[in-house]
């Protein structure tokens, strides 16, 4: 299924030109424009607004002061964008960034992020998908999988529609599904590195993996169980942890050094 995958795309990147590169050098298909992603962020973010209540004060403080030391080690375009982020009154652990800078942590996600460092990792990871514009390649994939499906639904005629179930399901699994992974891997590693350039300690990644595997007795952490594949992700996490680490010491040595007080 995945040269199958590679194949279309192959050819929508040569008959659309719509491909970029992901800063780790993958090649995507991102056929929206930034500011068509960033409306689309910007409407998740205001319905998110609507349905839960913001918490203030010093938690906000406190997410703000970690996301923003963040930022500041972004490329200078992405650091230009309005990046803000919200904390809400909600006990499921969640968090995310969208298209735009729009960035959001449950209250729910803080019990189980217990420092400074592990909410660094969760929302340095959540900015990486920002930056390497998963949103885009997972909306341009799903908009390019229907479109190859209504191609053949109409040269196969409705008598095939049984197959074409199957062939739907297949996209589905064969080409999103992979995709999805390799989105998780390249945000893990970027946001290791993310995390470890503005001096937040990159082993905390690790500890917050274990937290979240501690907490999920009974019912997952919702963070958790929309990042599936944990082993793998440990994988990842140590297979980056040396050049991690380095930077780490370059960053503590430059003087970076956060200080994010953490409400009791
Ligand atoms: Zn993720």
């Amino acid at each position: 299924m995945r040269w199958i995958s590679r194949l279309a795309m192959g050819a929508l990147c040569i008959s659309l030109a719509a491909c970029t590169s992901s800063p780790t050098g993958r090649q995507q298909l991102t056929l929206y424009s930034d500011e068509q992603l960033n409306q689309m962020g910007q409407q998740a973010f205001n319905q998110y607004q609507q349905e839960l209540p913001a918490v203030g004060g010093a938690t906000h403080r406190y997410a703000e002061c970690v996301a923003s030391a963040l930022v500041a080690e972004l490329p200078q375009q992405q650091r230009a964008q309005n990046w803000q982020i919200r904390v809400f009154e909600d006990d499921s652990a969640n968090a995310f960034a969208l298209p735009g800078g729009y960035m959001g942590i449950n209250t729910g996600l803080l019990d189980i992020a217990t420092n400074q460092d592990q909410l660094a990792a969760v929302i340095g990871h959540e900015i990486s998908h920002v930056l390497a514009n998963h949103a885009n390649e997972r909306v341009s994939t799903q908009s390019a999988t229907q479109l190859g499906l209504s191609v053949l639904q109409s040269t196969a005629g409705i008598q095939n529609e049984q197959m074409l179930g199957l062939l739907g399901a297949g996209a589905q699994y064969g080409i999103l599904l992979p995709f999805s992974r390799r989105h998780e891997s390249e945000a893990d590693i970027l946001g290791l590195n993310l995390m470890a350039d503005a001096g937040f300690d990159p082993r905390a990644s690790l500890t917050l993996w274990e937290n979240m595997s501690a907490a999920s007795n009974g019912q997952p952490p919702v963070w958790m169980s929309t990042h599936p594949s944990h082993g793998q992700r440990i994988d990842d996490l140590q297979a980056g942890m040396n050049e991690a680490l380095a930077r780490y010491e370059q960053a503590s040595s430059a003087g970076k050094r956060p200080n994010c007080s953490r409400p009791g």
